[in-house]
């Protein structure tokens, strides 16, 4: 699963004009009439008001009159002291400012303070979050997407161990750079003209969000799904893998209500994942959810 990181949407320059002495305005907060002040985005301001037109960094809360960026699915607006100060937020980018509720980990990774409020921290929560995410794959596709085999175990591991666990699975840099949330682990095994599949492992990185590791739970889930349906699971492409993981989560999010999951998915930066997840969508509207399932066990490709 990758995380997609927010990163920048975009660097906003908010030009502040100054306007020529000898007209005269009306200030949009005090109608008085003066004659200097400010146009910000075609409103005009007084200088004692202009300052309540400028948007506020979301973590220092300082007026801000020049370059700024937004951050993060939630578009949010932080100055570029706190963006090259400030260390940040291993999911969103947002600072994670530890004068504000952010956190330092212990692997390396930063998480910023409305992220660690709602941050998995214990096996137990992963576990149990897991199961839900089972359930909301039953509500959302009935017994359709039942496994053939229960998966072994969920482990909820830290930075170092998530790389150990996604060795060998091709996600390697998106791993170190704390992208990918979720890997899951299965192993084809043949003796003769015998072939199985070993029961699922699945890994979750911690202190990703309890309802970003619901999305992740489900994806992985799917993975888990597919390997054991598809009559050649080792000859599938990324894209298909991924975009099928993708459209489960998508699927489950939306059943569920939860828009925040719907956006962060159909990020654009998202590479195989968001690619993979538009293709299965047009593919739901073309041949039904049905038709997608039967597709997702034999195709290699989309
Ligand atoms: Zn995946
Ligand atoms: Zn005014
Ligand atoms: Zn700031
Ligand atoms: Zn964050």
């Amino acid at each position: 699963m990758n995380m997609r990181l927010w990163a920048i949407l975009g660097l906003i320059f908010l030009c502040l004009n100054s306007l020529s002495a000898n007209e005269n305005f009306v200030c949009t907060v005090c109608q008085k009439h003066v004659s200097r002040g400010f146009t910000v985005k075609g409103s005009f301001y007084c200088p004692d008001h202009v300052e309540s037109a400028l948007p506020r960094c979301y973590n220092c809360d300082q007026p801000i009159s020049g370059r700024y960026h937004e951050v993060s699915e939630r578009k949010l607006s932080i100055c570029s002291t706190c963006r090259e100060k400030i260390p940040q937020c291993f999911l969103c980018s947002l600072p994670a400012d530890p004068q504000r509720g952010g956190e330092a980990l212990r692997d390396g990774r930063h998480v910023c303070a409305d992220d660690s409020k709602l941050a998995v921290k214990t096996a137990q929560q992963a576990r149990r979050l897991f199961q839900q995410a089972e359930g909301e794959v039953r509500d959302t596709f009935g017994s359709a997407l039942r496994l053939k085999d229960p998966i072994a175990r969920v482990e909820l591991v830290d930075l170092k161990g998530f790389e150990r666990a996604a060795a060998g699975s091709g996600h390697i840099n998106g791993v170190k750079a704390g992208k990918v949330l979720g890997v899951t682990t299965v192993v084809f095994v043949s003796r003769g003209e015998e072939k199985w599949l070993e029961p699922a492992v699945i890994h979750l990185l911690d202190h990703v969000s309890s309802r970003r590791m619901l999305s992740v739970s489900a994806h992985e889930y799917a993975h888990v799904w597919q390997a054991q349906h598809h009559r050649d699971y080792a000859q599938t492409k990324p894209i298909l893998r991924e975009g099928f993981a993708e459209w489960v989560a998508y699927k489950v999010a939306q059943r569920h209500g939860r828009q925040d999951q719907m956006t962060v998915m159909m990020n654009p930066n998202g590479g195989d994942y968001y690619l993979g997840l538009r293709k299965f969508l047009e593919l739901e509207r073309q041949r039904g959810v049905e038709g997608v399932l039967t597709y997702a066990k034999k195709a290699t490709k989309i």
